[in-house]
């Protein structure tokens, strides 16, 4: 049994990884930073997915002792030449609601043919302060020219993923985890858990 360590405070994400680690709970018991509150805040202040996914993970495992996995995303809109990207959550400045972000993609976008956008999650996987492994999980679609649905977070109630009519917001969340950038980088970062599991008595 390994302990994994979410290194994030955002009640929506955790709870989605949750439902994505269910079924795995013999051999990996799921923990958050909300069970470390005096770990350390890591900045984000990478200009990649990649870069900041690592940064956590490195730090939360060498804060804990445990194998940390860490996850950095965002949405990359195609006509904003990847924008908000990795400034997704405070793309609308410090303090800002969802609504506000929100606003001002439609707004920055209004009129534009070209909505493609994409979903983009990257896992890192970190132990006793070393990147053993990163994943990425990109969820192709389109952003709406209008907010529609209530469920899940963030750009949700205006992203229409590839081959459905319906936005995030307007699936359950058993439907966006199949197909979501944060499931896709899941998968196949527990695939790499098991393996390694099996090949090293490392945990
Ligand atoms: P971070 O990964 O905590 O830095 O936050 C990334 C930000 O990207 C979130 O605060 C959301 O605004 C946005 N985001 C990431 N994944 C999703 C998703 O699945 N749905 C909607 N918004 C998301």
């Amino acid at each position: 049994m390994f302990q994994l360590v979410i290194a994030t405070k955002n009640k929506h994400k955790l709870e989605e990884f949750k439902q994505l680690l269910k079924g795995n709970e013999d051999s990996a018991e799921l923990k958050s930073l909300l069970d470390f509150p005096s770990a350390p805040d890591v900045v984000e202040n990478c200009n990649t997915f990649e870069g900041n996914a690592s940064k956590k993970a490195i730090e939360i495992s060498e804060y804990t002792g445990q194998p940390a996995f860490a996850d950095d995303s965002g949405l990359m809109v195609d006509a904003l030449n990847g924008e908000p990207g990795v400034h997704s959550a405070r793309y609308a400045g410090e303090g800002a609601t969802d609504a506000d972000r929100i606003n001002k993609l439609l707004k920055a976008i209004e009129g534009v043919e070209n909505r493609k956008a994409q979903f983009v999650c990257v896992i890192a996987v970190a132990y006793n302060g070393e990147i053993l492994e990163t994943f990425t999980g990109v969820c192709k679609g389109r952003i709406a020219t209008e907010i529609h649905g209530e469920n899940g977070f963030g750009y949700d109630p205006v992203f229409i993923p590839d081959g459905y009519d319906k936005t995030f917001a307007e699936l359950t969340q058993e439907e966006k985890n199949k197909i979501s950038h944060r499931a896709l980088a899941v998968r196949e970062a527990l695939d790499f858990f098991q393996n390694l599991a099996e090949s090293m008595d490392i945990f």
